[in-house]
């Protein structure tokens, strides 16, 4: 596959030090169409420098052998001018002390082709959606939402977002918002390590399956989250996505597979 610095780093956010949202613009080409929840690839060459936070390497890449990485797309499908991404430091990783190391202006590969199925293609029409996240996991969500929180069609929106700390929660500000204006949007942050806030911490606490179970989620959203109604979709944490299957199952959700459909869609990032 070709390998080109076909993207120029836009604009850099840091949410903390050791998370980022990165918007990066195509170089001399036009983004494709996409549907949101899809993922793309970003890359650098091994010699691009290591972010001042990450671990140094243990053994170095390969010269000559670019990194690459998929990276959900958190932009709307509706934004054609840049592609955004919530990135997380892997501080020991290969891929992501170089990506956070970049500033704006610098050039980095950008896979044209956007792909996945994690997508609300696999909704019926009218039923209602659970997004549920750890940490970056929130990303294919924000693309959704940003494209069609206003379909309409008598879904109900609820994302139920997990992070350590109340700084961790990216996107919280835009996610309150969405809920303040639309009646059909309920947002639920949850953190798991109230004792290390600065300024206490008075949402819900624990992990996201502790708030699913709870009855949080039903009592904040006004609807109670069945397989009859309702398609859940889990991204993030392999821990926290197999703590959530076990939860849903045992309410009678299915994981929907190529072989057989069912309510609950997921995307493990590793
Ligand atoms: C479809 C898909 C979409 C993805 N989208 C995103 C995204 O939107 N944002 C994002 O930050 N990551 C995302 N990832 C993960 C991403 O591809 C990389 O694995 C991650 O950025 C680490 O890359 P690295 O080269 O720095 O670490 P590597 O050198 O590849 O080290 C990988 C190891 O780091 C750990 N690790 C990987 N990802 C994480 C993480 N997010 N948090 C904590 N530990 C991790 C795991 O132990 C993993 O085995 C996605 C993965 C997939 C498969």
């Amino acid at each position: 596959m070709v390998f080109e610095l076909n993207a120029v780093v836009r604009q850099k956010v840091l949410v903390s030090p050791e998370l980022m949202i990165l918007r990066v613009a195509p170089h001399g080409w036009e983004l494709p169409e996409f549907t949101p929840g899809q993922y793309t690839v970003l890359g650098l060459p091994p010699e691009a420098p290591r972010y001042r936070l990450a671990d140094p390497e243990d053994e170095p890449p390969l010269p000559g052998r670019p990194i690459r990485r998929a990276y959900s797309v958190a932009s709307s499908s509706r934004a054609r001018e840049y592609v955004e991404f919530y990135i997380t430091l892997v501080r020991s990783g290969r891929l992501t002390p170089r990506l956070f190391a970049l500033e704006p202006g610098d050039r980095v590969h950008l896979r044209p082709r956007m792909s996945g199925t994690f997508t609300l293609d696999r909704v019926e029409p009218g039923r209602h959606v659970v997004l549920v996240a750890t940490g970056t996991g929130l990303a294919p969500y924000m693309s959704m939402l940003r494209s069609f929180l206003d379909r309409g069609e008598g879904t109900r929106w609820a994302v139920l977002h997990g992070a350590r700390h109340s700084w961790d929660l990216g996107y919280r500000a835009e996610l309150e918002t969405m809920e303040r204006l639309s009646p059909a949007f309920t947002y639920l942050p949850v953190v798991s390590r109230p004792d290390e806030e600065h300024v206490p911490w008075g949402g819900a606490t624990g992990y996201v399956q502790d708030a699913w179970q709870s009855g949080l989620l039903a009592g904040r959203s006004g609807f109670r989250p069945a397989p009859e109604t309702t398609d859940v979709f889990l991204c993030g944490a392999p821990g926290m996505v197999e703590s959530m299957m076990d939860v849903l199952v045992a309410e009678g959700f299915v994981e929907h597979t190529r072989k057989r459909p069912g309510q609950v869609h997921v995307e493990r990032y590793w």
